[in-house]
């Protein structure tokens, strides 16, 4: 709020106007994991792009553990975005600002160039026909008292240089004469709050780093280190399936790195951990040399500003539709980890559809009528496969049956609502990874780039006349990895040929992003 002020009664702010050339104006701020991949896939030919980033570069977050204990360098993950810019035939404009402000209203975007001393101006508005929001998200402390103070985070190459720095301080700091074994202990215990895949994974990185390294280089202390995990739920990686957490359980354990579930977290101070345990009520005070906080992510201040503004304001995530346009305005888009998209229901529809499938307008529905509409419905309602795969519905004759469960040859409305009436009940928001960040940022390059032809000849699902007709099929998300989202409770069909290989490489957590 602070900054949005500031912004508007900034008269210096310098303008760059929309109407600087006849190509329509496509502004994307952020250069992320769905940033970049937008990037890669838009024919600048016919826009004019300009991208707003505060980091002028990309980075490769599947390796970010790896470089919190050096088995990958820092420089090898990341990639200048005006490298990716340059490849693209140095047609996209880039500007190293952070973005303060979105005013839908007037289509125009506030940023500050974050550069210290700057000779000039550091805010400057743009103007934009489209809108493309791409910040991603920012650490949750849950306003945990001590969290912004005394914890490390893994969000940024920063962030992972960091924390190898201190690992090591951790050490020296353990081999100063005159501490007792106590203090050596406190400084060598290693927290990390939060059993996500990001979490889970530094803690296994860590592990291998102080066994396979650090103890040759201070051997003194080797027994003396411990590496905790807290969790609040009651498994880590509670969002994988049951035999991946199982798993990672069991070898932690093997690998003697504890596991605390079912804690709460309540303040962190300079050397001590303050949490809760769920299950008694008591709390227990743990000394620390180090934490690193992992619990998830929320939304940014700006963004959240933003949401105000467009009436979403109750919401904890930007929302947009199946097309990713942001909710509540227009000429606005949101695709990767600061958004998640609003899925229709099939129930609020189901007498539309049943009129568009009943082709002879007999008041019931056939099989075959209900076959021939089954795939426009699957494109608009994602949902309507993933419930016919997770009950092994083949054969659609198994849907219309009645209470008795008697297969029917033809349903009415009301047959027709039973029949679909559990399928909302697997609609599930789409994982914060960046396969889903890599593959929204390429539909909505595509999207843009078919933009003409696609309006004249829409190529959406006709099901329901003019008011469902669109120029583009929404979004649908192509799990590449093993572990499919099958909806409801369960997660995970099959897993991966290496599963096991849990260590060095923990990457088997996260669905392969690097199919791009
Ligand atoms: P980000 O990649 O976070 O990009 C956001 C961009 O917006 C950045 O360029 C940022 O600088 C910019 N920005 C921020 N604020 C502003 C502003 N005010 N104005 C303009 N620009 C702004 N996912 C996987 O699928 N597999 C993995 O193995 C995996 N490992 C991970 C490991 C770690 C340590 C972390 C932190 C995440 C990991 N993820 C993984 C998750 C994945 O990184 C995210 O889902 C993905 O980065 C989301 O992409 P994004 O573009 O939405 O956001
Ligand atoms: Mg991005
Ligand atoms: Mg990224
Ligand atoms: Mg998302
Ligand atoms: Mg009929």
């Amino acid at each position: 709020m602070v900054y949005a002020e500031n912004v508007d009664n900034n008269e210096k702010v310098v303008e760059r106007s929309r109407s600087d050339s006849k190509k329509k104006k496509i502004v994307v701020l952020g250069t992320g994991w769905a940033g970049t991949s937008f990037l890669k896939d838009m024919d600048i030919s016919s826009y004019d792009v300009e991208v707003v980033s505060p980091r002028n570069y990309f980075a490769f977050t599947p390796l970010l553990p790896s470089v919190t204990c050096g088995t990958v360098e820092a420089r090898s993950v990341v990639e200048p975005v005006r490298n990716i810019i340059k490849k693209r035939n140095g047609e996209i404009q880039f500007w190293e600002a952070e973005c303060l402000k979105i005013d839908p209203a007037n289509h125009k975007v506030f940023c500050r160039s974050l550069v210290e001393n700057l000779v000039g101006e550091n805010d400057f508005s743009l103007e934009y026909d489209h809108l493309v929001v791409a910040v991603g998200a920012q650490v949750n402390t849950f306003n945990t008292p001590g969290v912004v103070e005394y914890c490390h985070f893994l969000k940024e190459v920063e962030d992972a240089q960091k924390i190898r720095r201190t690992v090591i301080d951790c050490f020296e700091k353990a081999v100063l004469p005159g501490l007792s074994d106590e203090e050596r202990k406190t400084n060598l215990h290693f927290v990390i709050v939060g059993g996500g895949p990001t979490g889970v994974e530094f803690a296994a990185e860590l592990h291998d780093f102080v066994h396979e390294d650090l103890v040759k280089i201070y051997p003194s202390v080797k027994d003396l280190v411990k590496i905790t995990v807290i969790q609040s739920g009651d498994h880590i990686l509670n969002t994988f399936d049951e035999r991946i957490s199982c798993f990672a359980e069991t070898k932690f354990q093997r690998d003697g790195i504890e596991v605390l579930t079912g804690c709460r977290v309540v303040s962190v101070s300079e050397h001590s951990v303050n949490m809760k345990v769920k299950s008694t009520g008591e709390y227990v005070i743990v000394p620390h040399g180090m934490v690193v906080w992992s619990t998830g992510v929320g939304t940014r201040p700006f963004v959240r500003n933003f949401m105000e503004e467009i009436g979403q304001g109750k919401r904890w995530i930007l929302a947009t539709d199946e097309w990713l346009r942001v909710k509540g305005c227009s000429d606005v888009y949101a695709i990767g980890d600061c958004t998640t998209v609003d899925q229709r229901k099939i129930m609020e529809d189901i007498s539309t559809i049943f009129e568009a499938a009943d082709t002879d307008r007999s008041g019931t529905l056939t099989i075959e009528e209900f076959q021939d509409v089954l795939e426009d419905i699957i494109i608009r309602y994602p949902q309507v496969e993933l419930y016919l795969k997770s009950n092994h519905l083949f054969e659609l004759t198994e849907l219309f049956k009645d209470s008795e469960g008697n297969e029917r040859e033809e349903v009415d409305i009301e047959g027709f609502k039973l029949a679909l009436s559990h399928v909302d009940s697997q609609m599930k928001s789409l994982p914060a990874t960046a396969q889903v960040a890599a593959q929204q940022g390429s539909y909505l390059a595509g999207c843009f780039n078919r933009w003409e032809k696609c309006n004249a000849n829409p190529e959406g699902p006709r099901l329901f006349g003019s008011a469902g007709r669109h120029a583009f099929r929404p979004f649908t998300y192509r799990h590449l990895g093993q572990f499919a989202p099958l909806g409801g409770s369960k997660a995970a069909a099959e897993l991966p040929g290496d599963w096991v290989s849990m260590g060095r490489s923990t990457q088997w957590l996260w669905y392969s992003v690097y199919a791009r």
